[in-house]
């Protein structure tokens, strides 16, 4: 059985100036620093990128973008490329967050896209999925999330997607205190691991990592760690903080 090295990752969204992102991981960084087994990642705006890199250098916290677009340049006003991403120090991009699916017009075929240009750069795509409340209610989890894996990966192969992170982010859990019960979070966790190895690939299956986002907090990520099939935390609100973030890094 291969190992996947737990990530918890946090998700700044429209939060913190360069400034404040850089006292916040100047914090991060000896709160963490203690810690080998669980890899560390933050995903502040844009414009705190090249600074916060600069804090980090040193340090073992990753680097991510929160989004790019997958052109490599253009007339394409108020948006950022991959190369962009690498150049201010990223290893990471989150692609397809539910907010951007929702008020942002992001579809499986941008994400699809997106993802392609992300693995092209050498950054390592963060790729969300998950069901609305509604979806679930009616019974439509397995579905939603099975088109959504399969249109974000469509044409792509299992060496090309060695770096591929998944994160099942329920959309009724993000930023609303409700969290997927550690039990819905495996189940839907085993079956996107499964659908991987029956259309992509078995050992791929094996060694992605599918991180679990919405409303992670110190006072559950323990019991979700443990799942056999969640291997860490795409993480909002509770990535803000420095101590609560680190608490999180520290779930073991
Ligand atoms: C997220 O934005 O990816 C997220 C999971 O947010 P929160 O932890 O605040 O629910």
């Amino acid at each position: 059985m291969p190992t996947r090295r737990p990530l918890i990752a946090g998700n700044w969204k429209m939060h913190k100036t360069g400034e404040e992102a850089v006292q916040t991981v100047q914090q991060l960084k000896s709160l963490v620093a203690d810690v080998q087994d669980v890899e560390v990642m933050v995903a502040p705006p844009f414009t705190a990128l090249a600074p916060v890199a600069q804090a980090l250098a040193g340090s073992t916290i990753a680097l991510g973008g929160q989004n790019m677009h997958w052109e490599s340049k253009g007339a394409f006003t108020g948006e950022i490329a991959p190369g962009m991403l690498v150049a201010a120090g990223c290893r990471y991009v989150i692609i397809g967050h539910s907010e951007r699916r929702q008020f942002f017009g992001e579809t499986d075929t941008t994400v699809n896209q997106k993802i392609r240009a992300a693995l092209t750069a050498d950054l390592q795509p963060v790729f969300c999925i998950g069901e609305s409340e509604a979806q679930r209610e009616a019974g439509q989890t397995f579905s939603v999330l099975d088109k959504q894996v399969q249109n974000g990966l469509e044409g792509l192969f299992s060496q090309d997607l060695q770096s591929l992170v998944v994160a099942y982010e329920p959309v009724w859990a993000i930023g609303t205190g409700k969290t997927a019960t550690k039990e819905q979070a495996q189940e839907v966790h085993a079956h996107v691991r499964q659908l991987i190895a029956d259309t992509v690939d078995k050992h791929l299956a094996e060694t992605m990592r599918i991180l679990y986002g919405g409303s992670v907090n110190p006072g559950n990520v323990k019991a979700l760690m443990a799942m056999p099939d969640v291997d860490g935390a795409l993480v909002g609100g509770a990535s803000l903080d420095p101590e609560t973030f680190s608490q999180l890094v520290h779930y073991q």
